[in-house]
């Protein structure tokens, strides 16, 4: 049994480019994505996981919800609109010699930064992010903290100081799982909605700043930088500690060769009777060529 005065509950929140509005600037040359020419959003399954690791910390009471985001300067918004949604802190992982990261290099750096922040008993990531897609950076945040982990979850069921039980997701239907922790749980597409904006927390944190974006204030000379501003924090590669050759581009096996714009017009239809004979003959068309 744990008994702890404080859980610390991790969120990964990724800000990706809005995927609604991909145009032809979309890719640089070199395969990584434009993020300049794109609108920015919070994941959505990250919002979700957010919405869990809040859950989580409604029941047990005595946690904090921080929010880990690995990205540009700008990635900040995610932070700030986690800590109105309810979050209590939150993290900017940002440096140039990020930039490029494939999954190994994402996770390796995000799971520097979690230890840099302390012990976390829950980590709580959304399944995917809309850019990459690949659903593989929980997992392998998991793998490198040598931590369980419980995929596709769907619903919190219950958590005391002892285990976590959730639903998950699989192909066929769903299963219920129990756990000791700390444990990481990536969040479904099918979870919870994320509670909305609360007003005083927007009055509170919508100012939250970086210490580079204070810097960016007081250069333009824009506003006095007070001292009195809510700090966002912040983490350069150099204070991770890192293995330099496992960070951003020279850490990526995986290089992005072309992306294509792929729009699927119907070409022909078919009708077909509501009878077992005609629907199951269907499916199995689709089967064949690959369709479904
Ligand atoms: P996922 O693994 O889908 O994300 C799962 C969860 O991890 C997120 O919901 C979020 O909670 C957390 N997370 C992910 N990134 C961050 C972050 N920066 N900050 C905080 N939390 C985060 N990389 C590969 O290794 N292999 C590929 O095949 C590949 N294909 C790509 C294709 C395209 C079109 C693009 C644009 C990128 C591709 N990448 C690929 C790069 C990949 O997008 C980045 O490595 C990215 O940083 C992490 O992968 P993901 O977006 O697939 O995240």
């Amino acid at each position: 049994m744990i008994n702890k005065e404080n859980y610390k509950i991790v969120v990964l929140a990724k800000q990706v480019p809005d995927t609604r509005n991909v145009g032809k600037d979309a890719m640089k040359e070199d395969g990584t994505i434009n993020r300049a020419a794109l609108p920015a959003v919070f994941n959505p399954d990250d919002l979700k996981a957010l919405e869990m690791a809040l859950q989580i910390k409604d029941i047990l009471g005595n946690a904090t919800v921080t929010v880990i985001t690995m990205g540009p300067p700008r990635a900040a918004d995610i932070v700030r609109e986690a800590m109105i949604r309810g979050a209590d802190d939150g993290f900017v992982v940002s440096d140039r010699k990020f930039a490029g990261s494939d999954t190994l290099a994402t996770s390796y750096t995000l799971s520097l930064a979690i230890k840099y922040v302390g012990e976390a008993d829950f980590i709580l990531s959304g399944r995917q992010a809309i850019d990459g897609d690949t659903a593989q950076v929980g997992p392998q945040v998991a793998e490198k903290l040598n931590m369980p982990q419980i995929t596709y979850a769907e619903e919190l069921i219950s958590v005391d100081n002892q285990n976590i039980v959730v639903k998950r997701r699989i192909d066929r239907g769903v299963e219920i799982v129990k756990s000791a922790f700390p444990v990481l749980i990536t969040v479904h597409g099918n979870a919870k909605d994320c509670r909305p904006r609360h007003a005083k927390r927007v009055i509170k944190f919508k100012k939250a700043m970086t210490q580079t974006e204070i810097n960016e204030l007081a250069n333009g000379n824009c506003c006095n930088s007070s001292v009195n501003i809510l700090k966002i924090g912040e983490f350069s590669a150099d204070m991770l500690n890192p293995d330099n050759d496992r960070l951003g581009l020279v850490g990526s096996p995986t290089k992005v060769k072309t992306i294509e714009n792929v729009v699927l017009t119907s070409k022909d239809n078919k009708k077909i009777s509501n009878n077992e004979g005609e629907i199951n003959e269907m499916i199995q068309t689709l089967i064949n060529t690959h369709i479904i």
